[in-house]
């Protein structure tokens, strides 16, 4: 028998009360419930853990537990938590866990994944078949391994082509990943079949580091369908005609706004603005049935991103009209935006992504009765769809070390930032639990 760990209690107040009162798992509950500070939370339920390891409770706690760890990007402890819990199932080819998956990508445990993903990949099951044939090409592309991340693409292709006749309910999802496999064949030509590690937005990124940088580079890149004629409403979108003065005026302005957010500890530095010309299916709206992953990487594959991928910001005003409303952050400092998303408040929430900030999400967690500081929000919360305050989450102010800073409630039109998959995973989402 393990001797029981005592857990510090981060508040006096709560020690004092303890002390009288006798232990029971939803006592422990009701505290981890009521207090609103995560420390508190998380403190209160490893004490359950650790004082009824055996209760029925203790599941439910440590399913809790993790939510709170990951909801505060605390992913390495969620991972060493969630995997006293879930043992790796034995038979791999029937049972795949991917939340599991999902921290291991956060943690940059990519050869994990691809072994235990390695003969689950053909099983005859189209949704997911697809879902670990994507999760091993991000795998293999944080690892530079441009080939294998191909071949991977084409076997899977191979195999379901002919599910994806024209009227079939998997059409769109086949010709997607014949477009990935056009990008990832581009990877190849542009840096052979070994490159440099890719991070497509679900995995840990390299830009974590830079939020105690002064001067960033970000350069922007207006995105205009390459076809002849037919330019309409295009002309009336801010920034079309624009040059220099329009996005030098766009990064001021985003600097003003980190100068107040950081303390004084990030800063961009205007690098120029380009013109880029794409073709259809290069990237598809998701409304049309374009998948996050196929958008990641066809933007790693434009010479001048895949040059700057990891170096800087590079920001996608897409003029399309169909991209009406896109605003994603697609990894490696890439950020894909509509031209009439192009708001500096809406930047800086993408921005913020880059330097490792995660959207404030507890609704798993408030649907099981837990109660959270309603002042700690900023421009990663959404609240009703739409970002209501400049300022920090906690959480992210501990991932970029920037100090804390008052809370404005933006009194303006509220930002709606459609929560566009691209923005953010599903998978990130403590929903749900698998069995
Ligand atoms: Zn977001």
């Amino acid at each position: 028998m393990k001797k029981p760990l005592i857990i510090s209690l981060t508040c006096l107040s709560c020690a004092v009360f303890i002390a009288g009162t006798p232990f029971t798992p939803d006592y422990l509950f009701g505290l981890a419930k009521t207090h609103t500070l995560v420390s508190d939370k998380t403190g209160f339920l490893k004490r359950l853990l650790t004082t009824f390891p055996a209760s029925d409770s203790s599941r439910v706690a440590r399913e809790h537990l993790v939510a709170l760890l990951v909801g505060s990007n605390r992913f390495d402890e969620a991972l060493l938590e969630y995997r006293t819990s879930h043992p790796i199932a034995m038979n791999a080819t029937e049972i795949l866990d991917f939340k599991l998956f999902d921290y291991l990508l956060k943690t940059g445990h990519f050869a994990e994944v691809l072994r235990q993903t390695e003969t689950a990949t053909l099983s005859g099951r189209f949704s997911r078949d697809l879902r670990v044939m994507e999760l091993r090409i991000q795998a293999y592309l944080a690892q530079g391994e441009f080939a294998r991340a191909r071949v991977q693409a084409e076997g899977w292709l191979t195999y379901y082509q002919k599910d994806g006749q024209a009227g079939s309910l998997y059409e769109a999802d086949v010709k997607n990943v014949s477009y990935l496999i056009r990008h990832l064949k581009t990877l190849e030509r542009i840096d052979g079949a070994q490159g440099k590690p890719l991070f497509t937005a679900s995995v840990t990124d390299s830009l974590n580091r830079w939020s105690r940088r002064h001067d960033v580079p970000i350069t922007f890149f207006k995105l205009i369908p390459a076809r002849s004629g037919g330019q309409r409403p295009e002309a009336m979108l801010p920034g079309r005609y624009e040059v220099d003065r329009f996005f030098k005026a766009q990064v001021a302005e985003l600097n003003q706004g980190f100068d107040y957010l950081s303390s004084g500890r990030f800063s961009l530095s205007y690098q120029g603005q380009e013109t880029l010309y794409i073709r259809s299916g290069d990237l598809d709206p998701s409304v049309e049935g374009g998948r996050i992953l196929t958008a990641r990487v066809y933007v790693h594959t434009l010479p001048q991103l895949y040059r700057r991928a990891g170096e800087g910001f590079a920001v996608l005003v897409d003029y399309r009209e169909r991209a009406e409303d896109q605003a994603a952050y697609m990894g490696d400092g890439i950020i894909h935006i509509s031209a009439k998303k192009l708001q500096s408040l809406i930047l800086m929430h993408e921005i913020l992504h880059g330097l490792g900030a995660t959207h404030q999400d507890w609704n798993f967690l408030e649907r099981q009765g837990y109660r959270f500081d309603p002042e700690d929000r900023g421009l990663m919360t959404f609240e009703d769809g739409v970002i209501k305050y400049l300022g920090l989450e906690a959480k992210n102010r501990a991932v970029l070390d920037w100090p804390p800073v008052a809370v404005v409630k933006l009194t303006d039109t509220p930002l709606n930032i459609a929560q566009t998959p691209a923005a953010e995973p599903a998978e990130t989402l403590l929903a749900s639990v698998p069995h």
